[in-house]
């Protein structure tokens, strides 16, 4: 299998690299949505969140703090999104598991809120069940 962020993580492809320690890498985003748009992974291949080793996700999550917190620093940014793709659906296009985190500026109009929807009377109630009988504690 050939991932282009493991390559990445395994240092066979050359990134700007942030910062790493064993578990996690974090580099810039080769297309930013801003400059300094920041990626960060762990280091061994996992698709999607849902498919990260609970092990990885301390260290994954306190990666994307320390990232946020220097972008938004360095760039002295005004705010910052913090997202993922999962899926293809969802617009994934490098299937290792990656959180973006992209400074923001009240003068940089970019829009990353979809139209919302309505649930109609009891919907919510009804979608809540549903993922209620899923869950798995
Ligand atoms: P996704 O579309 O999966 O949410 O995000 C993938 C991100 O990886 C994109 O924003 C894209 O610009 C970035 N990307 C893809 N290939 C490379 C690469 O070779 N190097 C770096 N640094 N970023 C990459
Ligand atoms: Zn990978």
């Amino acid at each position: 299998m050939s991932c282009i962020f493991c390559e990445i993580a395994r240092k066979n492809i050359k990134a700007e690299i942030i910062f790493e320690n064993e578990k996690i890498i974090s580099f810039l985003d080769i297309n930013p949505v801003n400059f300094g748009h920041t990626l960060v992974i762990p280091k061994k291949h996992f698709a999607d969140f849902i498919s990260i080793e609970d092990e990885y996700l301390l260290e994954l999550n306190r990666g994307i703090k320390i990232a946020a917190k220097a972008v938004t620093m360095a760039l002295k940014a005004e705010g910052y999104n913090i997202f993922s793709n999962n899926g293809l659906a969802a617009g994934q296009s490098v299937f290792h598991f990656h959180a973006h985190i992209v400074p923001r500026f009240s003068s940089d109009h970019i829009k990353f809120k979809p139209e919302l929807k309505i649930y109609s009377e009891n919907e919510m109630k009804i979608y809540a069940e549903k993922i209620k009988n899923e869950l798995i504690l």
